[in-house]
């Protein structure tokens, strides 16, 4: 089995945060090459966006409509797992939240009780600067990666679109909307949330895949794009199926990277 990560930048973007991209990148495949487990290396992926100020995750996240900054994250892995937080504050890093919420009982947390939890776990507590919205989407960040036993995770993690409000939950904690992952393959959008979590888009996108009409994931990509989203919305998809390279498409521009093994 060939170990292959793929990561997008969010929906809107050009390339210029391509090199930001291909850095986490190459952080989760030296990570598969030394034997970290597909959950490990999409969590420190993520991380590394997260600590980048281009990207609205993280330090970079946008200011909701009342200046404060308030952080989505969600992992979901091909064994049946899954982990989310809605509306943190004062987390640097909400994937690492949502990464032990794996294995709890309850498994999604939102505002005040997500910090009060992440406090009791011991998760770094600190103010996240954050930025201005910004015009349009974008700078959102997801991963998704296929360790060498083929188990997949895909991490996403974002401030939410801009020009929200604090009360506002975007696709990115919604399972089936924001990301999708199941033995057979791992999805992940970005863009308008309201958009993609009307379409449940990354569920819909990951069960055309396969079906007479969308042979390949590419077409169940582009299928998800043409016929659930309107045209007047920025959205786009990455994915990883059992075998073959990580890809990506948008109905905009999207800066994404990928790497597969030798
Ligand atoms: N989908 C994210 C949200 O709606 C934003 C983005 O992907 O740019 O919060």
């Amino acid at each position: 089995m060939k170990m292959a990560v793929v990561a997008h930048g969010g929906a809107g973007p050009g390339p210029e945060r391509q090199k930001n991209l291909q850095r986490a990148v190459d952080v989760a495949s030296k990570l598969l090459l030394s034997g970290a487990s597909a959950t490990e290396a999409a969590v420190e992926a993520c991380v590394i966006l997260e600590d980048d100020p281009v990207f609205n995750a993280g330090t970079g996240g946008v200011f909701r409509n009342d200046g404060s900054v308030l952080l989505d994250a969600s992992i979901q892995t091909s064994d049946g797992r899954v982990g989310f937080v809605i509306a943190m504050s004062d987390t640097p890093n909400p994937i690492r939240v949502a990464k032990d919420l794996l294995d709890e009982p309850i498994n999604g947390l939102t505002g005040p009780g997500a910090r009060v939890w992440a406090d009791h776990r011991g998760h770094t507590k600190e103010k996240v600067e954050g930025r201005p919205p910004m015009e349009g989407d974008g700078d959102t960040v997801g991963v998704i990666v296929r360790d060498s036993s083929g188990s997949m995770a895909c991490a996403t993690s974002t401030g939410g679109c801009s020009h929200r409000p604090p009360g506002r939950v975007g696709d990115v904690p919604l399972p089936g909307s924001g990301f999708w992952v199941n033995e057979a393959l791992a999805v992940a959008a970005t863009g308008e949330g309201e958009e993609i979590t009307r379409a449940l888009l990354s569920f819909r996108v990951s069960s055309k895949a396969g079906s007479p009409e969308c042979t390949s994931l590419i077409d169940a990509l582009k299928w998800g794009l043409d016929n659930l989203i309107s045209d007047k919305a920025s959205v786009g998809l990455i994915a990883i199926g059992r075998e073959g390279p990580g890809i990506g498409l948008s109905n905009t521009v999207m800066p994404w990277a990928s790497w597969i093994e030798d």
